[in-house]
């Protein structure tokens, strides 16, 4: 079977890490989240004193980027954990405030273009599934499966405080759909690699799609696209 790369993209909170994961565990691919390489960078900055309420402090994130190292480990049940410098992150990065952080510092084109050198890396021997913004459209153009992933909303902020809660956070749903949109405005309308979907990516929007109804789509896709 030809090894493929799968590029999964889409507003945040669409499920596209859960997607991304379970159909790399299912054919024995690398699985690689980006965000959590953005998220990274944003935690670095916050880390550094260089994210404030007035903005954020460019010109030392700019000099240091050089030495913000992003790897990813297994953990004991083999998922994918992130480490910054060394240091496991995994559980830090997935707060608001580094959320918040990640996609401000995307829109810088120096930050953007070390990431996304990095994810090409990554790619280079195939057999990859990655999940970001702008994974069909600029890191791996050429994809042979490309999927645009959304929903509404109001639906990804439900999941994304219920995803909260069941770790013990404590967030209200007004403030989670707040950031949820205020996160796909700026994804879709920073200069540098905005979202949008690919020209040829498969659009899948799982507002009331159940999860094995989703695996099943791209499964369905990814055969199509390997049993060539
Ligand atoms: O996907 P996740 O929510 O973890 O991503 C965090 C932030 O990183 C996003 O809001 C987005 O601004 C940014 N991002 C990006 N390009 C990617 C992946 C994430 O700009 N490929």
């Amino acid at each position: 079977m030809n090894k493929i790369i799968v590029a999964i993209d889409g507003f945040s909170s669409c499920g596209k890490s859960t997607m991304a994961k379970e159909l790399a565990h299912e054919v024995g691919y690398i699985y690689v989240d980006s965000g959590a390489m953005y998220r990274a960078v944003s935690l670095f900055c916050i880390q550094n004193g260089w994210i404030t309420d007035s903005g954020i402090n460019r010109d030392e994130l700019e000099k240091n980027i050089a030495s913000i190292q992003i790897e990813f480990k297994p953990n004991a049940e083999g998922n994918s954990e992130t480490y910054l410098n060394g240091q496991n992150v995994e559980k830090e990065i997935r707060s608001l405030e580094v959320a918040n952080g990640a996609s401000r510092v995307s829109t810088f084109g120096f930050v953007r273009s070390e990431l996304v050198r990095q994810q090409q890396l990554m790619g280079e021997k195939k057999g990859i599934v990655m999940d970001g913004r702008d994974i069909g459209t600029v890191v791996f153009p050429a994809a042979e499966l490309k999927i645009f992933l959304t929903a509404s909303p109001e639906i990804r902020a439900q999941r994304r405080l219920d995803e909260m809660k069941a770790k013990g956070e404590i967030a209200n749903y007004e403030e989670v759909l707040a950031n949820v949109k205020e996160r796909d405005e700026r994804d879709q309308n920073r200069a540098e690699s905005p979202l949008r979907k690919a020209d040829d990516a498969v659009v899948i929007d799982n507002s009331y799609l159940t999860r094995e109804e989703q695996n099943n789509l791209l499964r369905t896709l990814f055969n199509e696209r390997t049993f060539l």
